[in-house]
């Protein structure tokens, strides 16, 4: 049996909700041009020009210790901005909170990543990571392991490596 007043309710509320998703929409669109403002993360440290080309932020949040091994945090690039090429003793994981970015594992294509994916980086594999040419990126990691050690840092990526995606 259908009830007159609640399906005014249930009208009303959809009604509601489309004008929040409208309003949703402005709101993304604002947050384009200054990616910060909706940012899950605080920004964080700029990272060191010895292991980065560009801007890029990394803010902790999972400290290593001995009972997890695991380190997780947030990294945050600008436009053009890309790690050095590096190798993880034990792999790791990206999660792409926000924007576009790269990753290239030595020896294939250059891989496109948008927010929302996930990606492997294997053991002992030479690779980088970084933002598109036109957006920033926003991603995640997670080096496992890390008894094994964390990161060595190798020599940057150059304009011709990271423009190509062959
Ligand atoms: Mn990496």
């Amino acid at each position: 049996m259908k009830h007159p007043i609640l399906n005014s309710v249930t009208t009303l509320l959809l009604v509601a909700s489309l004008m929040g998703c409208n309003a949703d929409k402005t709101q993304t669109q604002q947050s384009d041009l200054d990616p910060s403002k909706e940012a899950i993360f605080p920004k964080g440290e700029l990272g060191p020009a010895t292991n980065f080309t560009g801007n890029v932020y990394n803010f902790g949040l999972v400290a290593d210790d001995s009972i997890y091994n695991t380190l997780v945090g947030n990294v945050f690039f600008e436009k053009g901005a890309r790690s050095n090429w590096h190798i993880h003793p034990s792999g790791q994981i990206l999660i792409v909170l926000d924007g576009e970015g790269y990753h290239q594992l030595e020896g294939q294509p250059r891989h496109f990543m948008r927010k929302g994916d996930v990606v492997k980086c294997p053991a002992n594999v030479k690779h980088w990571h970084g933002a598109t040419e036109n957006t920033t990126l926003t991603q995640m990691y997670i080096l496992p392991k890390t008894e094994n050690g964390i990161v060595t840092w190798m020599e940057p990526v150059t304009d011709e490596q990271y423009t190509s995606n062959k």
